[in-house]
């Protein structure tokens, strides 16, 4: 054991420390199976006063710290590299609900509280954290905060950063920044709390976060609609914005071949409608105040005003909160369904809504012509201009050799237009070690030197998750 082995092992005790490579195994490689890593221990500390000595401790040797929560990443960022140099800081056990605030709609969570208890435990108080995705059974609230997550309820609630009220952090110095209270107003200068979310853990580690809450909901009703195109489902997405204004939470669209995949992949999956459908909208109406309409009523309206009005071919109302819970179902597995589909290179990307629609029929087409054989899917947030863009592999491809051939080309061709359409090459996953040459390369001088600035600023050793997010400091940008 080296003499900073021995002196992490002293600070977080020997049952918070490993070193056996099949303990670690399962937590070296990223969800997708993209990434694989490897370092020199794996640490989970209790609280934040440890994690503080620990990161001192890795300043001090100059060890690199990559934190993780669930692993549930989508670009790599909670995957070491393959030097071994590094400590792998779980945030799992750091898992207390430290406080509730019932009259202020406010709970402070540590880093390791997973998603879906954080759900259960507002719900046990008659509110509720809105923020929801497919990864929520082994995301966390660090890990949501560090990626400035989105996810199906963006549209009425925001990302992550509209519901973090303040962060308790360890900075790359071992120093505790706490930034917990419960302030309305606070003008200090810079915040470092939004420096912090979406910072891949590149500038210090979460340990707790007081986060907003909302209101419980008194019910809900979801919808599954078929569309003719992706001009109608913006049509659609106008209209019942314009009419059920807030009571939309989510307005979700996949195309049919999408919506197969998850029914060919995923156990107990059924298809809503009983024709297929060019184009799917899964559209959630909610209510949280009895004097608001029955969202079960307003979605019969305006279904059937949509179809008078020819938006949509076809509507399923939910009928039982089960109904509803099997339409989310569809649309949280199709990461899941395409992982068991085969290779595919993924672009989690964004465009102004308005050009959504046109994004996706312009480029479809473009990349099965170019990549013959590969099949262009587009998927996601309809509300919030946020396509998750996949090209599946052409059939029998080898994952590998595939996604760093053709692969590349396609990703840099995706990235290319939606640069060209005023778009972002990340909408909401982050961009990890999968995007990171892709940020230097379609990035201005100005965005890129001011992350290399805040960077070295914060963290002079380079110590906070090496290799993620910020480009190479080697050269400065210039125009
Ligand atoms: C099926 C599925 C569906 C998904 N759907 C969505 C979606 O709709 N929207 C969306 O935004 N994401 C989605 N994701 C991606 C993923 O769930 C989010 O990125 C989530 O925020 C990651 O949380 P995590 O705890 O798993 O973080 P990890 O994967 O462990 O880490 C992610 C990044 O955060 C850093 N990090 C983790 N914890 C900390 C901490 N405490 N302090 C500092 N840095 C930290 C890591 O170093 C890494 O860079 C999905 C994932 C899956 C598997």
């Amino acid at each position: 054991m080296t003499d900073f082995l021995k002196a992490l092992e002293d600070i977080a005790g020997a049952r918070a420390i490993t070193c056996d490579a099949s303990d670690m195994e399962p937590w070296l490689t990223d969800w997708r199976g993209r990434y694989h890593g490897s370092a020199q221990a794996l640490v989970s500390p209790p609280d934040t006063q440890t994690l503080a000595r620990i990161v001192k401790l890795a300043a001090e040797h100059r060890v690199p710290i990559v934190p993780q929560g669930g692993n549930s990443g989508m670009v790599g960022g909670a995957t070491p590299d393959g030097s071994g140099n590094a400590i792998l800081l779980s945030m799992r056990r750091m898992d207390a609900i430290r406080g509730f605030d019932v009259q202020d709609r406010q709970i402070v969570a540590e880093a390791g509280v997973i998603l879906q208890n954080l759900h259960g435990v507002a719900e046990e108080k008659g509110l509720r954290f809105p923020l929801t995705l497919g990864g929520k059974g082994s995301a966390t609230v660090g890990g949501l905060i560090s990626t400035n997550a989105g996810g199906t309820q963006v549209l009425r609630h925001g990302t992550m950063r509209a519901l973090v009220h303040g962060v308790e952090a360890v900075l790359p110095d071992g120093s505790i920044y706490d930034g917990l209270s419960a302030l309305k107003k606070d003008n200090r200068g810079y915040d470092l709390k939004h420096l912090l979310i979406g910072a891949e853990g590149t500038l210090g580690i979460v340990t707790a976060a007081s986060l907003k809450l909302v209101k419980s909901l008194i019910d809900r009703s979801v919808v599954w609609t078929g569309l003719e195109s992706t001009a109608k489902a913006r049509e659609l997405l106008l209209f019942l914005q314009g009419r059920a204004g807030n009571a939309m939470e989510g307005f979700e669209i996949l195309p049919q071949h999408c919506l197969d995949n998850v029914l060919t992949h995923i156990p107990g999956t059924r298809a809503p409608l009983a024709s297929a459908a060019p184009w799917h909208a899964l559209i959630e109406l909610v209510r949280d105040d009895a004097s608001s309409p029955d969202p079960a009523q307003t979605a019969e309206i305006l279904m059937g005003e949509a179809m008078e009005r020819g938006l949509i071919s076809d509507a399923v109302i939910s009928a039982s909160e089960a109904q509803a819970e099997a339409f989310w179902k569809i649309r949280d597995s199709i990461a899941e369904a395409e992982r068991a589909a085969g290779p595919a290179m993924q672009h989690d990307i964004s465009v102004p809504p308005a050009k959504m629609g046109a994004f996706i029929d312009h480029v479809a087409p473009l990349m099965e012509t170019k990549f013959v054989g590969t099949r262009a899917i587009a998927f996601g947030h309809m509300g919030d201009g946020n396509i998750h863009f996949h090209v599946m592999a052409p059939p029998g491809s080898d994952a590998a050799s595939w996604n760093e051939t053709q692969g590349k080309q396609i990703s840099a061709m995706m990235h290319d237009l939606v640069v060209k359409w005023d778009g972002s090459i990340s909408a909401e996953h982050g961009i990890g070690q999968m995007k990171r040459g892709e940020l230097a390369r379609l990035s201005s001088p100005a965005r890129i030197n001011s992350l290399i600035a805040i960077k070295a600023a914060m963290d002079p050793y380079g110590i906070m998750n090496p290799g993620k997010l910020i480009p190479l400091a080697s050269a400065p940008h210039t125009t």
